[in-house]
Formats: structure tokens, C-alpha cells, sequence
């Protein structure tokens, strides 16, 4: 089986993840925007039973970074844990979105990408 670790900038946290990820999507929406301080998101979802993680989070609106760093890591909702994929410790990941949400959010100069269902909001 596929384990894939990640961790903070300062390496106080760290997590993995066993499996493939059930979905990869981007994120143009306004919260994924603030929190990520950049255009989107790129981020996995995995059971949560798939997910461990070592190390203390705070976290804001259920989303847990770490505290001393503030690197962004997961939220961890409904059975399932939703990494953010930058997080992880290969770069690249070798895993890619197939869809995005809040396309009408997307920056006018990023392209949508090719092959990944478009959601003009949240997933239907
Ligand atoms: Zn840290
Ligand atoms: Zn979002």
C-alpha cells in the first residue's frame, strides 16, 4: 500500500496518509483563498481511518495548522481527512486534480485544467 507523509515548515507537526486519496480537486473559493494567501487550493481527501498525524494543531473554522510555523496542513470532517497537498513531503506529488470548484473565482489568467470537472460552486 501507498503511505504518503507530510509535515510543517518546522517539522513540529507531521502526518501520513495509507491508500490512494478517494479525490484530488482544486479549490478558487474565497475561504481557500484567504487561508492559503494564494489563488487556490490543491488539496486530498482520504478516509479518515487512512490518516495519522504526530505533533499539536490549532486550528481555525476546523481547518488545523500548526501553531508555531502556521504551515496549513488538514481539516478533518465527516470520516474523512482533507490534506492539503503542498504539505506533503514529495514534490510533486505525482497526484492530479480531477476537478475544481468555484471556477468563478479562478483568476482570469489561469486556464481551466484539462480533463478536471468544472463546478461553477461546491460539488454537486
Ligand atoms: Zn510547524
Ligand atoms: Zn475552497
Amino acid at each position: 500500500m501507498t503511505i504518503r507523509t507530510g509535515s510543517c515548515s518546522c517539522g513540529s507537526v507531521t502526518y501520513r496518509v495509507s491508500g490512494e486519496p478517494k479525490r484530488v480537486g482544486i479549490c478558487h473559493c474565497g475561504d481557500c483563498r484567504r487561508e492559503s494567501g494564494s489563488a487556490f487550493t490543491f488539496y486530498g481527501v482520504w478516509p479518515q481511518t487512512a490518516f495519522e498525524t504526530a505533533g499539536e494543531t490549532a486550528a481555525y473554522q476546523g481547518r488545523r495548522f500548526c501553531p508555531a510555523c502556521g504551515a496549513r496542513m488538514f481539516s478533518l470532517d465527516e470520516g474523512e481527512a482533507e490534506i492539503k497537498l503542498g504539505s506533503l513531503d514529495p514534490a510533486p506529488t505525482g497526484l492530479t486534480p480531477t476537478y475544481e470548484l468555484w471556477v468563478k473565482r479562478r483568476e482570469s489568467w489561469l486556464a481551466p485544467l484539462a480533463g478536471a470537472q468544472q463546478f461553477v460552486e461546491d460539488r454537486i
